[in-house]
């Protein structure tokens, strides 16, 4: 199986590359490193069946393969609102350039959706089923929007031109090789506890997200991609949910460190509550988190201190 990872330099796509390499596909993974970095896959540079293009999905590409993992699109709000314009046309140009490839050379496509199609939602949890609530002309529609947009051109492609499409909404994931710098709230948390600096909570910090294990989400785009029954969407995440203020002690806590918290106003949109619900995933993909916050965070922090040059106290 020849297999296409775009945005295969970046967090998830990396690990995602690497698991197509041990599970024997040929990839080819393509990147614009606008917030990937070389260094999430120089290990898998010299493997045979491992290719590397950088290029801009905005512009077209013309490629033999089998297979498209969709991921490239800036996933942290700092990332994808510092250029909001290049982030809707990656969605919706980078969308259309994968699904035209797909649709010439007859390949499964797969787009990371994720739980921002639900906006700040009014259901909870947030079934596949909901519309969302998402604010149109606020700073986060960039990527909203532009992923909404992204899932009706699947949606499309398939009625219309018949193309094999498969869609994952992935909610909030966290795991080694997230950047130090990414601006999500784990990685910020991890590296200000680590450095002994304030951890700075937006708004009350009584706002809730459920976090996923990098791996848990892996394996979960691999049996979306492989099965034949459903094309999706389909939501990944893990249900536990909690506060960020309670992820802020845990991320103290298994730091071990004596940092505080910083109270700063709260960001714009910033939704509320956010929760998958996967029964869906679970009766299509016969899938379920495995590894929780207390084993997964631990891991990141490890990495997080070997990335900043810390040595365990
Ligand atoms: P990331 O920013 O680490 O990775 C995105 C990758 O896409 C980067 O390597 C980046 O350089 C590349 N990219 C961006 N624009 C591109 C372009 N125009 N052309 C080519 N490459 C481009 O983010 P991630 O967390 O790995 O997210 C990967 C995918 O998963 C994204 O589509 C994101 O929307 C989705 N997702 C992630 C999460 C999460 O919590 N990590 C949650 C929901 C959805
Ligand atoms: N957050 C925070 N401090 C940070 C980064 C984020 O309090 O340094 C909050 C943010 O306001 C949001 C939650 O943590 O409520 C998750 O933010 P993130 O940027 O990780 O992802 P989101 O789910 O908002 O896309």
């Amino acid at each position: 199986m020849r297999t296409l990872v775009t945005g295969g330099a970046g967090f998830l796509g990396s690990h995602l590359c690497e698991r197509l390499l041990k599970d024997g596909h040929e990839v080819v993974c393509l990147d614009n490193y606008f917030s990937g970095k070389r260094s999430n896959i120089a290990h898998l540079r010299n493997h045979r069946n491992f290719e590397l293009i950088r290029h801009d999905i905005v512009e077209p590409i013309l490629l033999e393969v089998d297979r498209i993992f969709h991921l490239a699109c800036p996933a942290s709000p700092v990332h994808y609102q510092y250029n909001p314009v290049k982030t809707i046309k990656t969605s919706v140009m980078g969308t259309i350039n994968m699904l035209g490839l797909a649709k010439r050379v007859r390949a499964r496509i797969l787009l990371t959706s994720t739980s921002e199609v639900y906006g700040d939602p009014e259901q909870h949890p947030q079934t596949e089923s909901y519309w969302g609530h998402v604010n149109p002309i606020g700073v986060r529609a960039c990527y909203d929007e532009g992923k909404r947009v992204a899932e009706t051109l699947m949606m499309d492609y398939h009625r219309q031109n018949k193309v094999d499409i498969r869609i994952v909404r992935i909610f909030n994931t966290y795991g080694p090789r997230m950047a130090i710098n990414d601006g999500r709230v784990v990685s910020n948390f991890c590296v200000s506890a680590l450095k002994g600096e304030d951890l700075e909570v937006f708004g009350d910090g009584k706002q809730t997200r459920s976090f996923a294990y990098v791996d848990d989400i892996i394996e979960a785009l691999v049996r979306m991609m492989a099965q034949e029954e459903h094309i999706g969407p389909v939501n990944i995440g893990n249900p536990v949910e909690l506060t960020i203020l309670e992820l802020a002690s845990l991320a103290i806590e298994f730091a071990g460190s004596s940092s505080k918290l910083k109270m700063m106003p709260p960001r714009p949109d910033d939704p509320v509550r956010r929760k998958p619900d996967i029964s869906l995933a679970k009766r299509v993909l016969n899938w379920e988190p495995r590894i929780p916050l207390s084993e997964g965070l631990r891991k990141t922090i490890d990495h997080m201190r070997a990335e900043l040059g810390l040595i365990r106290t």
